[in-house]
């Protein structure tokens, strides 16, 4: 199929772009990436009146580090995240573990981190680390900037707490401290599969217990989760009590998700699922951290 009509517009700054969105009275897409946002445009299930390119805004593609985060850009492409350099420590090799589950080479030339976020599509590798890290989500609109945190951004299916008059600027994501594991699991139906369930953890350990962790589900309910039952359970325990980890994984599956049965999945095997991709993920941030050798 082909789109339906619309407008285009190429701004040339961040001011003019927001402009435009909020000139569309509710109609307008930004298009970054186009890796979402074309398909749907072909299928007619999005039909913007006008598509504001950001792709020729300078600035949207830096990367950088400021007040113990670092920000993307909204023109950071997804295959930037490949290197672990890509940011300081563990969270640039939190980042390089995820980003190679996300789609292909040529697609992840071209999507963005920030054009992810905005999708806000629940099996999102990058809404996932979001909620685990707490990032930041930098909107501007006509009155200024404000940043949502992920926890509150997040409202469904598509959905979330950005306003039709806003574009994202950036995404904020929290440095991790050296005495941080991290890990990323997955299980999809093929290779080229959307997530059926992914898994994104972080551990602090220190001085022998477990100081801090985070555990981030993608397609484990209508919205990236935060399981804050499984991170509750964890800390303040040994991480060489090998039960813990798959204590956390029942209650990440039984308390914090909330799946929606699917054609080749029903919910209590998404839960089956959801708890061993939880489990298993502790396991490889325990060992990422350096486990039993520190
Ligand atoms: C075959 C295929 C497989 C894929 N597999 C995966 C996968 O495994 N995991 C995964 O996470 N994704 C996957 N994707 C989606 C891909 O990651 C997209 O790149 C991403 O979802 C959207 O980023 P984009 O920059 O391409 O955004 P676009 O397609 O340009 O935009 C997507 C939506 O976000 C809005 N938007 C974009 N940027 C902004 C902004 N700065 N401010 C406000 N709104 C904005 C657009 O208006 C649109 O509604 C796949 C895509 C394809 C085609």
């Amino acid at each position: 199929m082909k789109p339906a009509a619309f407008g285009y517009l190429a701004p040339g700054t961040v001011d003019e772009a927001v402009a435009a969105l909020a000139g569309a009275g509710g109609r307008a897409s930004v298009l970054a990436g186009g890796q979402s946002l074309i398909l749907e445009m072909h299928y007619r299930r999005s039909r913007p009146g006008l598509v504001v390119d950001i792709n020729g805004v300078r600035g949207l593609d830096r990367l950088w580090v400021d007040g113990g985060a670092l920000h993307a850009g909204a023109l950071v492409r997804h295959r930037v995240f490949e290197s672990p350099q890509v940011a300081p420590g563990p969270l640039g090799r939190l980042l390089s573990l995820v980003v190679v589950n996300i789609a292909h080479p040529p697609i992840r030339a071209l999507g963005t981190m920030a054009g992810s976020v905005a999708w806000a599509h629940p099996a999102a590798e990058w809404c996932a680390v979001a909620v685990a890290l707490d990032a930041g989500v930098e909107l501007r609109g006509p009155g200024g900037t404000r940043v949502v945190g992920a926890g509150d951004y997040f409202h469904g299916h598509h959905r979330t707490a950005r306003l039709p008059e806003e574009m994202i600027t950036a995404v904020r994501l929290p440095l991790l401290g050296d005495a941080t594991g991290v890990a990323f699991a997955e299980h999809r139906r093929t290779h080229a599969s959307f997530a059926q369930i992914a898994v994104v953890v972080t551990l602090a350990v220190l001085d022998g217990v477990i100081a801090e962790a985070r555990v981030g589900l993608a397609n484990a309910a209508d919205r990236p989760v935060r399981a804050h039952a499984a991170e509750r359970s964890l800390v303040g325990s040994s991480p060489r009590d090998d039960r813990l980890f798959d204590r956390a994984g029942r209650l990440a599956a039984e308390r914090d998700a909330d799946p929606l049965a699917r054609p080749y999945a029903d919910v209590e095997y998404q839960r089956q699922v959801i708890a061993v991709l939880v489990g298993r993920a502790l396991r490889q941030a325990y060992a990422d951290h350096g486990g039993a050798r520190r």
